[in-house]
């Protein structure tokens, strides 16, 4: 049983502070949904773990048991056990998928294990294996990417996953194959996941334990798997504030019927 905890991560981008705070745990086995309104900086949160360069990180910490990873390359934190699922999964022309997991997994099998495995996942998911040895992402729709990256995670088989919008760009199918393929490696491996989100479709399959709202920059409530139905019903406007007041010149228009329309 491993953790991924994290305690009051702050960070900022491009001078600003995106993440105010941020605490979270999630233990082996585990389902965290985060869910949130765009710009609230949930890929900030998935990048700020994972290592990617350009973020200043302001305050707290990210580890593995203990492991610390905020010190670490993006490499390390990968041998540690993390995963990330990117929203945008990068296009590397001249690396096929199949040259990317031979490299990263030739510590824990040999390249015609690697090779099986992958076959193996591409069925599972219903993935053409055509596509293991055609340039990463390159000119692939975002569902396909998508795919790429659930092989990526089968074969690696992480101790925890961040999947950012896992399920934009995939199809009714494909979403039920990518999702049940995560929640068999929850209960097959003891993956930990958390899986941010805008809707809660992924969940028919992916079974949420605890449900987190993510708005400006920290987890604002958390709940259980009935809140993301709920999110997706009411939305997150209670969470972001007032909404921005009209502009003067439409109050005035609604006010005097003889207002100039062009003032
Ligand atoms: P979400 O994934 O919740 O939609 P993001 O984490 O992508 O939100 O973005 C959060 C905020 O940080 C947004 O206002 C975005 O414009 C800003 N931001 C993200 N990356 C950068 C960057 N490299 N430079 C400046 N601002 C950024
Ligand atoms: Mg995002």
């Amino acid at each position: 049983m491993s953790q991924l905890v994290i305690e009051g991560l702050r960070a900022a981008v491009g001078g600003q502070e995106i993440l105010k705070g941020v605490n979270l745990v999630v233990g082996s086995g585990e389902v965290h949904a985060v869910m949130g309104p765009n710009g609230s900086g949930k890929s900030t949160l998935s990048h700020v773990i994972a290592g990617r360069p350009g973020y200043e990180v302001l305050g707290g910490s990210v580890r593995i048991d203990d492991t610390k990873l905020l010190g670490l390359p993006a490499w390390k934190r990968a041998e540690a056990g993390l995963f990330l699922a990117m929203q945008y999964p990068t296009e590397v022309p001249g690396v096929a998928l199949s040259d990317l997991l031979g490299a990263s997994a030739r510590m824990v099998a040999d390249p015609d294990e690697i090779r099986e495995m992958m076959s193996e996942e591409a069925a599972r998911i219903g993935f053409d294996e055509a596509f293991l040895d055609r340039p990463l992402n390159v000119d692939l729709s975002g569902g396909e990417k998508k795919r790429n990256e659930t092989i990526q995670l089968g074969v690696l088989k992480p101790a925890f996953a961040i999947l950012d919008e896992l399920d934009s760009g995939l199809d009714v199918d494909a979403l039920r194959m990518v999702s049940k393929r995560v929640e068999d490696a929850t209960r097959e491996d003891g993956l930990g996941v958390l899986a941010i989100t805008h809707y809660s479709r992924l969940f028919e399959q992916l079974q949420p334990d605890t449900v987190h709202v993510f708005a400006d920059g920290r987890i604002q409530e958390t709940g259980g798997p009935d809140l993301a139905t709920e999110l997706e019903d009411t939305g997150y406007q209670r969470w972001m504030g007032e909404p921005a007041a009209k502009p003067a010149s439409a109050v005035a228009l609604a006010d005097d019927p003889f207002a100039d329309p062009f003032a």
